[in-house]
């Protein structure tokens, strides 16, 4: 076996609203504000879409869900080879890191962000160097500064998970132009759909100058598919070529790929989620609150405080169930019923 893997633990997901509340001692309903899903649930279209997809389930899936793959082709203005997909990001997270980083390889991201970068880092014996945040964002400048001759690939999220900040196009292009043309930037944008500053980076318009850069979407946030699996990779062609071999067969669903489809012909249902989620983040600025809140892009807020164990245990007897880190706790827009409980917990903790 791989004597890294004794260093790893499994995904811990947290406990359950029963288990929660029996823990805890709680009566009322709990609401689930932990794991960054939109509760306004997906394009009524994506049901019909599933149920004609049924009647196809003997089948395998073809490959890299080429009806997806033309649809998304013309929603991005794209290549069709440019497009692979994954069984959603953390798939595509694990073939990147399986594909491009060999023994002692340097991988470089952020601390503080998505854990799923590291976990696959040590899994392909990589070193993994992690650059501390600056004021709850990515240091680009610390992270082109460590990049060296051993570097091979570098994670970008933008915006990131779990505090929700984000670079602007100016920022990510100054950062690009800083990295040696051989090391690999993903730009993980699964909250991209979420953005409503204009200032954020065209991805596919760097890519043209960029050809080091990919770019990674997903349906499990904005497009509330994430009990579905599905995402994707935007990249050149020779990088989908070489992360193609390591793809699972059979990786999406032909159910998945058709929900895929109707969500995104679906632009209306998105944009009303994206405007009700900003409605919602907007009310989270200027608190009458000391905690330190950062401004966020995405579908979460998260709050800094060295009592996030106590912050977190608060919002639970309040109903909400949040996601504590060491340094903070991240809590997830929900209805706005839920998002002013959150508020007033805030204000009085
Ligand atoms: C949620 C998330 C992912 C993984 O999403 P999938 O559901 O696997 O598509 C990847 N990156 C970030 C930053 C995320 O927050």
């Amino acid at each position: 076996m791989k004597s890294q893997i004794s260093q790893l633990s499994a995904y811990q997901p947290g406990l359950s609203s029963e288990a929660l509340k029996k823990k805890y001692h709680i009566e009322g309903q709990l609401y689930k504000h932990a794991s960054n899903e939109n509760v306004y649930g997906p394009s009524p279209k994506v049901k019909e879409a599933i149920n004609q997809a049924a009647d196809e389930l003997y089948l395998y899936p073809e490959p890299n869900a080429p009806e997806l793959q033309e649809v998304i082709s013309e929603h991005y203005n794209i290549q069709k080879n440019q497009i692979l997909f994954g069984s959603g990001l953390d798939e595509m997270i694990l073939i990147i890191s399986r594909t491009l980083l060999a023994n002692d390889e340097k991988v470089i991201t952020s601390e503080g962000t998505f854990g799923q970068y590291k976990h696959n880092a040590i899994v392909e014996n990589a070193n993994f160097v992690e650059v501390p945040l600056k004021e709850g964002a990515f240091d680009l400048d610390g992270i082109a500064a460590a990049i060296d001759d051993e570097t091979e690939l570098v994670w970008i999220c933008n915006p990131n998970n779990p505090t929700g900040t984000y670079h602007n196009h100016k920022a990510i292009e100054a950062f690009l132009q800083k990295v040696p043309s051989n090391v690999t930037v993903i730009l993980d944008e699964a909250y991209a759909e979420y953005v409503t500053a204009d200032d954020y980076p065209d991805t596919l318009a760097l890519l043209q100058t960029y050809s080091n850069i990919a770019m990674l979407r997903t349906f499990s946030k904005a497009y509330a598919l994430a009990g579905l699996r599905i995402g994707y990779l935007i990249g050149q062609p020779e990088l989908v070529e070489k992360l193609n071999i390591l793809r699972p067969p059979f990786n999406v669903t032909r159910v998945s790929e058709q929900a895929a489809i109707a969500a995104l012909k679906d632009q209306a249902h998105l944009e009303k989620a994206v405007k009700i989620n900003h409605d919602e983040r907007e009310k989270f600025k200027n608190l009458n609150s000391t905690l330190k809140i950062y401004p966020s892009q995405t579908n979460f807020v998260f709050i800094e405080t060295e009592q996030s164990q106590a912050l977190n245990d608060t919002l639970l007897k309040n109903g909400i169930i949040a996601r504590a880190m060491p340094n903070g706790v991240r809590v997830t827009l929900g209805f706005p019923e839920q998002n002013e409980v959150i508020r007033n917990v805030l204000e009085n903790f």
